[in-house]
């Protein structure tokens, strides 16, 4: 057994793990841009074409069985915004300046690569960049229908993920089979489950991870063999840690705009103000893995329309689903407070907002939403705030004590 301090992070070091290893579980994901590179690479001189996508929305596993290799886009850099506004108006969310900034850069290795998009109609300012980015990148458009409990919208989504099949198949000069697809789907829920199980970890009283830590588990590229090696790896380790107790941390909720490679600042200003980030209730934690695809249904396409499209995002009216949920990990997490992050310009978090304060209204829990950019220039404030909201917990705890 090893302890770990969550007051002190990081905890858990792979020097202290009983097994040798080759490569240390939790390092090998800082590498992972890196890591995601050499294999895009290897892959692309081994003849399988890359494809980029930018939304969760997109089932990975149609591209996986079409022999080629999914890979997010999603830009976290605030030094390719400019270049951005050159042909973007300023007032528009940071995700996805920040993408369309590396293309206008060509700065992103990827997009570089990339044989094929793939992407969605979900938000408006995503779908009219896309139409600036399909200037000079083969694109493929998925027409997502934002009514999702209607019964006509699963027949108009099935028949979306039917002619991507028929894309692939014909840009790559391939036949998607079931059997094919059956066995990426399996793919898929494998990486899915070791996810959802390191983010189950931190159910407990002493979780053997930082929110920082856990959002680091994860990659641009789905089922590289390596990384689902260590996933594993770093399970079987956590599962040998003794967690040393931090009653002083705030056991936070985060919810809202997912937080992509890059742009991690305001969770970690909560996490170096007293708070613990246990459960990430955004595209980046929870959200797209929190349900597995069908894996025995006769139509696979039929497996994949029903997971995809339950995805509570935002841009779904009526999301009700998402605030299902956020009661149910606000209570499974046992989170103390709710912080709801808003990208600048991101309308359909920023109105929905007000359904999450309602959810911790009715938890009984503080709320606080932050709207930001990809900028540092706020980070003082964003911390003053956080430090309020902690000390009206500590407060609430006190008292109830
Ligand atoms: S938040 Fe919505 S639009 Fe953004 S990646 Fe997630 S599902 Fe896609
Ligand atoms: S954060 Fe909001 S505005 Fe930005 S891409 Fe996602 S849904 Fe669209």
């Amino acid at each position: 057994m090893i302890s770990s301090d969550p007051c002190h992070p990081p905890q858990v070091s792979c020097g202290q793990s009983q097994q040798p290893r080759k490569q240390c579980p939790l390092t090998w994901f800082d590498n992972m841009i890196q890591n995601c590179l050499q294999y895009a690479r290897q892959q692309k001189a081994k003849g399988r074409p890359i494809v980029g996508i930018t939304c969760e929305y997109t089932p990975r596993e149609l591209i996986m069985a079409a022999g080629a290799v999914p890979v997010c886009l999603c830009g976290g850099s605030a030094e390719t915004i400019p270049a951005a506004e050159e042909d973007l108006p300023a007032n528009l969310c940071p995700l996805i300046k920040s993408t369309y900034g590396y293309h206008k850069l060509r700065s992103n290795p990827f997009l570089e690569m990339a044989d094929l998009l793939v992407v969605e109609t979900t938000c408006d300012g995503k779908k009219k960049m896309y139409e600036l980015l399909g200037l000079s990148h083969k694109m493929h458009v998925l027409e997502l229908p934002q009514k999702p409990d209607e019964s006509n919208a699963m027949q108009h989504w099935i028949s979306q993920l039917r002619a991507l099949k028929k894309r692939l198949e014909s840009e790559f000069d391939v036949t998607i089979s079931d059997q094919r697809l059956r066995e990426t789907i399996g793919l898929m829920n494998r990486e899915r489950s070791l996810r959802r199980r390191l983010a189950q970890m931190m159910q407990q009283d002493h979780p053997p991870l930082t929110g920082r830590q856990l959002l680091q588990l994860k990659s641009s590229i789905s089922c590289i063999p390596e990384d689902l090696e260590m996933y594993q790896q770093t399970i079987e380790m956590l599962e040998a840690t003794r967690p040393a107790g931090c009653d002083s941390k705030v056991r936070v909720l985060m919810t809202g705009v997912p937080m992509v490679h890059g742009a991690e600042r305001v969770l970690e200003i909560i996490e170096s103000h007293g708070g613990l980030v246990v459960c990430m209730e955004n595209c980046t934690g929870l959200k797209p893995i929190y349900e597995d695809v069908d894996h025995d249904m006769q139509d696979p396409i039929l497996a994949l329309a029903e997971k995809y499209l339950h995805i509570p995002c935002s841009v779904m009216t009526i999301n009700t689903r998402r605030m299902d949920l956020l009661k149910d990990w606000a209570k499974r997490y046992r989170a103390q407070c709710i912080i709801e992050l808003i990208w600048q310009a991101c309308l359909t978090y920023d109105v929905e907002s007000y359904f999450v304060r309602q959810v911790a209204q009715s938890l009984g829990l503080p709320y606080l939403r932050i709207e930001t950019d990809y900028s540092p220039s706020d980070s003082a404030r964003i911390a003053l705030r956080v430090e309020a909201l902690f000390e009206t917990v500590r407060n609430r705890t006190a008292t109830r004590t």
